[in-house]
């Protein structure tokens, strides 16, 4: 059966609100029966996105308001 979790891929400080961040990314573990594939990412999110989607200001593409800046 696979495997679906959230792990931090890296903290970093985020100038556009001042602190430290995570960066998470979902990462799929294949199934027991195929142990050759290679684990994928999926999605990526950043653990402030919410608070970020709050404001009116538009932040950037891991909160979806701003597909121009990419933090990463
Ligand atoms: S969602 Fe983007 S702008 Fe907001 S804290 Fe995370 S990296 Fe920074």
């Amino acid at each position: 059966m696979t495997e679906k979790i959230w792990k931090v891929e890296k903290v970093k400080r985020c100038e556009h609100v001042g602190r430290e961040i995570q960066i998470q990314n979902e990462v799929v573990y294949p199934a027991d029966h195929l142990p050759d594939q290679p684990p994928r990412v999926i999605a990526r999110r950043c653990s402030n996105a919410i608070e970020c989607n709050m404001v009116e200001q538009a932040s950037c593409v891991l909160c979806g308001t701003n597909p121009d800046v990419d933090p990463m």
